[in-house]
């Protein structure tokens, strides 16, 4: 089968390798339906992390598809169904999968797809790819929705929802704020804060797609480098830039909350004294993905989800290493694998 390595910066390409196996009784195979990618592999493509000198190594941890083959004790699934995959390995019992925490598994730590971490499991941009403990991470699609604006259900999309809804839990009215910057994060989180949540929802950015999308979506937009509002229940950093970040930090209510995935690979100084006075909940971490894919699964099947409007282009698989290294790959290029 062909596999889309990144090579180096600014390089991609398809290989040749051998297929996946069933190795164990609870895998399953999946063919990708569709796939895209994490804003996290924009960067790694333009040699802004540390993963970019790694290279070559397969690419891509999101996508939907159709399950192709079965384990003996994976129960809860068959061949024929389509399927969300959850970016990372998790084995679903361990004492943090357990609680909630499966990007934090005791047994395979930071195994994922598409980055060199743990373990080599592949990329999502593979025709063909092998999901461990697959009643745990896999999620069934909702009949009657095109799944190929799903594609970013086992990471990005699933995060909207994540970086949002348990941090909004029992407030009336609430007021959030997304600072956007990495791509599509901010933007699936506009939805779920719209839509979902039902707040009041304000986005941040300088980029003009981004801003659009965000306002189609029903989000009061503002240029982030003017007057911004101080009262948030909820700010998402979305941005991966200190200085959104720092004005994410120092934009909620008392005791409120800010949710940060972007991922910064240096140090970032803090206004401590100003969080203190403030009083800030603060979260940076990965995104756990599969509790989260459920929720979002449903809000998705009965429509109060628009992940349709965060897609920036739909492209043919072949086309994955030209878009993604080209000047207009945008915010959620979804690359759709024929038969
Ligand atoms: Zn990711
Ligand atoms: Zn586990």
């Amino acid at each position: 089968m062909k596999s889309l390595m990144f090579v180096k910066p600014g390089e991609l390409r398809f290989d040749e390798v051998d297929e996946p196996q069933i190795l164990e009784p609870t895998d399953a195979l999946v063919r990708p339906i569709a796939s895209t990618t994490c804003d996290l592999d924009h960067h790694v493509i333009a040699d802004k992390t540390p993963f970019s000198t790694f290279g070559p190594f397969p690419l891509g941890h999101e996508c939907v598809g159709r399950v192709v083959a079965v384990g003996e004790e994976c129960a809860d699934f068959r061949v024929g169904d389509a399927v969300g995959v959850a970016w990372h390995i998790a084995c679903g019992t361990c004492a943090q999968c357990a609680i909630g925490h499966p990007a934090r598994c005791l047994r395979h730590g930071d195994a994922q797809y598409g980055l060199p971490v743990n373990g080599m499991w592949g990329g999502t941009f593979d025709e063909l790819v092998r999901v461990p403990y697959a009643d745990y991470n896999l999620a069934k699609l909702p009949d009657g929705i095109d799944p190929i604006h799903l594609a970013s259900i086992g990471d990005n999309l699933a995060l909207g929802w994540e970086t949002v809804m348990p941090s909004v839990e029992g407030i009336t009215d609430p007021k959030v704020a997304v600072f956007g910057g990495t791509g599509s994060i901010g933007l699936y989180a506009v939805d779920v804060a719209v839509h979902c949540a039902r707040a009041h929802t304000v986005y941040y950015d300088d980029d003009p797609v981004r801003m659009d999308v965000a306002a189609r979506l029903g989000a009061d937009v503002h240029d982030i480098n003017g007057k911004r509002d101080k009262d948030f229940h909820v700010a998402v950093d979305a941005s991966c830039d200190p200085d959104r970040l720092r004005a994410a930090l120092v934009s909620v209510v008392p005791e409120g909350t800010v949710n940060s995935v972007g991922i910064y690979f240096e140090d970032v100084s803090l206004p401590m004294l100003a969080l203190y006075q403030r009083g800030v909940n603060f979260h940076n971490g990965k995104g756990m993905a599969r509790p989260n894919m459920t929720p979002t699964l449903r809000a998705v099947a009965d429509r109060t989800l628009h992940p349709e409007l965060v897609t920036s282009g739909i492209y043919d698989w072949e086309q994955i290493p030209d878009v993604l290294t080209g000047p207009n790959a945008g915010h959620k290029p979804i690359f759709v694998l024929g038969d």
